[in-house]
């Protein structure tokens, strides 16, 4: 039995389906009002052709709330959306502008983090709560809204914002099935991406629940233990040699590649027993390291890689046989790129 109080813009297809059974609307109504909440982002008193159902359903559920506190521009074009939820929790949003009229928007999936990663501001905050599936949506949902009136439009999603999204799984899992859908805002797969500290059980559950079409993106940083640990406390849990089975599992498309994040810190991650062992990892999976320059933040016990010493480490990856990229940094004017989302004002570099 789903409970009365479903919330509404959290259930995929078969829930949504499942409820209006139930409550005697009837499932053959879910693929309109599926559609009318995700595909159209109208409110349920707004969607047609209801008629008396649509009070059963609002008497039944409860919508996602979900505003704007405020929109960050960037002078890169880089956006950082403060969106805030029923309970006055706050996440971070960022829309990255792509080639064309194109937007990735990179998602939060937790308030705060209970991963606490020494490079990563969100990891300082500690975790309040993961959010509902209805929340993740949400943000698309009103990231859309926003680059409508800018005749651009948001084709890619990153789980790269607050929170670990493998922590907060089953919200995922129903978003991605969410977005996914045909009837709603229909992403292709290939253009969702996961991005995980490494947690070993739920790549396999993943790989499992999506057949492996989603991208998925692992925050290595390091290519030993000793180094991992210090920089990610999870690492003593899932060493580096799980972390490489459970990529080695994953079911990859023929047509692409896994995505391994090493964040560029001098001096710590970048000696030749990590370099090494980065290229060990590599070795025989088919996947590209995307070199990250440390974003600073306040209180940040790491300093910011040099431009050279980003290259330094890009060119000594590929001396070693490695297919890798640097991800230059976007959005730092509004502390709004890889690691600096943390809920405060942006501060200059
Ligand atoms: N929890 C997920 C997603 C979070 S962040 C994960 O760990 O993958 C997305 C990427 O940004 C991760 O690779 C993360 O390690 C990286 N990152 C975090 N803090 C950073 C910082 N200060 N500078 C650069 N990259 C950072």
């Amino acid at each position: 039995m789903t409970t009365p109080s479903a919330e509404l813009h959290a259930l995929p297809m078969p829930a949504l389906a499942r409820l209006l059974d139930e409550i005697g609307v009837g499932a053959r109504h879910a693929p309109r009002v599926f559609q009318g909440l995700h595909r159209d982002g109208v409110p349920l008193d707004r969607i047609g052709q209801l008629g008396r159902h649509t009070a059963r359903i609002a008497a039944a559920t409860t919508p996602t709330a979900a505003t704007f506190d405020a929109v960050h521009d960037n002078p890169d074009e880089t956006r950082k959306l403060v969106v805030r939820f029923a309970d006055g929790a706050r996440v971070e949003s960022v829309l990255v502008p792509m080639r064309d009229d194109r937007y990735t928007l990179c998602v939060s999936s937790q308030v705060g983090c209970a991963m606490a990663c020494a490079f990563c501001a969100t990891g300082t905050l500690g975790l309040t709560r993961s959010l509902t599936a209805g929340e993740i949506v949400a943000q698309v949902h009103l990231a859309r809204a926003l680059v409508a009136d800018e005749r651009r439009r948001v084709s890619r999603l990153v789980f790269m914002g607050m929170g670990e999204p493998l922590a907060a799984y089953d919200a995922v899992l129903d978003a991605i099935r969410i977005l996914l859908d045909p009837h709603g805002p229909c992403f292709g797969a290939k253009n969702i991406t996961v991005s995980t500290v490494g947690l070993v059980p739920r790549i396999a559950q993943l790989a499992a629940d999506t057949g492996g079409r989603i991208q998925l993106a692992l925050s290595l940083h390091a290519g030993t233990d000793a180094t991992r640990a210090r920089i990610v406390p999870i690492a003593r849990r899932w060493p580096i040699a799980e972390l490489r089975a459970a990529l080695e599992a994953w079911p990859l498309p023929g047509s692409r590649a896994l995505m391994v994040e090493v964040v560029a810190l001098p001096g710590v991650n970048d000696g030749p027993a990590d370099l090494d062992g980065i290229a060990d990892f590599m070795r025989g999976l088919r996947g590209v390291v995307n070199v990250i320059p440390f974003n600073p933040f306040p209180s940040a016990p790491f300093r910011s890689p040099t431009d050279a010493e980003v290259l330094a480490m890009h060119r000594a990856l590929s001396a070693r046989g490695v297919l890798a990229k640097i991800r230059w940094p976007r959005g730092r004017g509004v502390a709004g790129a890889c690691g600096q989302l943390m809920l405060a004002e942006p501060v200059a570099d």
